[in-house]
């Protein structure tokens, strides 16, 4: 972090009622540059009854921030925004210290954060309600949209940046408090998040960043009845342990899980940018996340050619520790992660696939998998079943498109689903057809703050960005006015 413009963007405790605390235990958490396994620093990990105390600050915080108005709360979320882009170089750093993502892409997650927080101050201002029409001439009902209340915010570590600002954003536009739980990986982008929040004059205990391991600090907010509402973002697993820990107290819940995205290469497609679109949707962030392409179906008369130009591009490939300049893959997250990458690809070259790539240059040391393309994928390999969560990218041939869509939607995940054709009458045809929350024709870029992020099936609940993005935290309430 030595590098950083301004130092004071790094904290290392976490954030309770406007004060940074570390936990009464004196319990740390060690933060790993993932380049270099490096110690970059601690965090607290934070108790149970820390944690109470942090619900307890956005619940005080909740009574005087729903009562502001809209074009208040909005300024201070524009004032937050463009504090973000002020510090962009710095955010983007210390990003890429903690979670290994080449500089450039910690640069476009800063800004495709902050583009969250700028969409919902311009949203706060529209939240209206509306007039129904009465049965009766001496009533008039009218339908109130109200904040939800103190709402817990639990992110992950591969885009620990945006995931959070995607949930605070609108949670604080509605007039909601939060408390956040950023993963134990990436807790520096969150905290200086914090930074960037009291900067920007946003008051005491209307954001709250707990630090630690997720156990007691995940207890207390799925058991406490001041939370009124859980959003995640994580694996299908840890959400559905939160969909049961919610359940006693009937709290909402917003989940954005895990994915297994097929990318679908028709006879008909323009191969190059199918190439590019699944070098773009594949390895971004190493292949770490969850609207990656991790089936790449395609037809065979376009098979030998799209796997030739997509093993050519891969082979040529720059691995390396994210801060090094033309850098394309950076580490992986863990030890673990890269024991699943290795476990997928031996199940698959067991089971008859072939490695069509040539291994790049690797770095020595640190915690890197080596990019690889494999011909012969069916499905029943592992990486058909599983979300590989790296820059493994296994090709299916196949040869009509009834037999692609019974592929794509052969999994109980919906997140993202991608597709190249030049018809347009098989380009509804297969949009429609396609079980997924998001579908991209002809691009592997399907994320930005504008329309709905989210997934069906195991994938999740709820949508984030969007017009939509603000409902998950307001509640209606509908009023009747009678004797009139
Ligand atoms: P994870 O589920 O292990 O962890 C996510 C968060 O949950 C972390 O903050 C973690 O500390 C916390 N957590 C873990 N156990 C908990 C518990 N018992 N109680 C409360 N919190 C707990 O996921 P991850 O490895 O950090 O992230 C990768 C996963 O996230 C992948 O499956 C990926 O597809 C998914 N993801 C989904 C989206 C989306 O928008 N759908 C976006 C990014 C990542």
């Amino acid at each position: 972090m030595d590098a950083l413009k301004d130092k004071r963007l790094f904290r290392q405790q976490c954030l309770i009622a406007g004060e940074w605390w570390d936990s009464a235990s004196g319990a740390r958490v060690a933060v790993t540059d993932p380049a270099t396994q490096a110690v970059i620093g601690s965090v607290p990990d934070v108790s149970g009854a820390e944690t109470r105390g942090a619900i307890e600050a956005a619940s005080t915080a909740f009574a005087s921030w729903r009562e502001r108005t809209h074009a208040e709360r909005a300024a201070l979320l524009e004032t937050w925004h463009d504090l973000m882009l002020e510090h962009v170089e710095d955010l983007a750093r210390m990003l890429t210290l903690e979670r290994g993502k080449p500089l450039a892409e910690s640069r476009a997650e800063i800004r495709y954060g902050a583009s969250f927080v700028k969409w919902f101050a311009e949203e706060a201002r529209r939240i209206g309600g509306t007039t129904i029409p009465s049965p009766t001439r001496d009533r008039r009902i009218v339908v109130l949209k109200e904040p939800v209340g103190v709402s817990a915010i639990i992110t992950p570590w591969n885009f620990p940046n945006a995931m959070i600002t995607r949930k605070v954003a609108p949670a604080l536009a509605a007039g909601c408090t939060v408390v956040v739980k950023p993963s134990e990986f990436t807790p520096f982008s969150a905290l200086a998040l914090g930074v960037l929040a009291e900067r920007a004059g946003i008051p005491a205990g209307v954001i709250n960043i707990v630090t630690g391991m997720p156990a007691e600090i995940g207890a207390e907010l799925m058991a406490n009845e001041t939370v009124r509402k859980i959003s995640f973002t994580g694996s299908t697993r840890v959400g559905a342990l939160l969909m049961r820990g919610a359940a006693d107290s009937i709290k909402r819940l917003s989940l954005e899980l895990g994915g297994n995205a097929p990318f679908i290469v028709f006879d008909d497609a323009d191969i190059d940018l199918a190439v590019e679109g699944a070098i773009a949707s594949k390895f971004r962030n190493g292949g770490q996340t969850c609207v990656c392409a991790n089936r790449i179906l395609v037809q065979a008369g376009v098979y030998e050619t799209f796997a030739e130009k997509l093993a050519a591009r891969v082979s040529a490939m720059k691995i390396g520790p994210g801060t090094e300049p033309g850098v394309e893959i950076g580490p992986m997250i863990n030890a673990a992660a890269i024991e699943k990458i290795e476990r997928h690809v031996s199940d698959a070259l067991a089971k008859g696939a072939r490695v069509l790539s040539a291994r790049p240059a690797m770095p020595g040391g640190g915690q890197y998998a080596a990019p690889v393309v494999l011909g012969g994928a069916t499905t029943g390999m592992l990486l058909a079943s599983e979300e590989t969560f790296g820059p493994v990218a296994p090709l299916f041939r196949f040869e009509t498109e009834a037999e692609a869509i019974a592929i794509a939607n052969g999994t109980p995940f919906g997140l993202a689903a991608y597709f190249y054709t030049e018809s347009l009458k098989r380009s509804w045809r297969v949009a429609e057809a396609l079980e997924f929350g998001m579908v991209g024709l002809n691009t592997g870029a399907i994320s930005t703050e504008v329309a709905p992020f989210g997934g069906v099936k195991q994938s999740g609940l709820g949508r984030e960005g969007a017009q939509c993005g603000i409902e998950e935290y307001l509640e209606m309430k509908s009023f009747h006015i009678g004797g009139l």
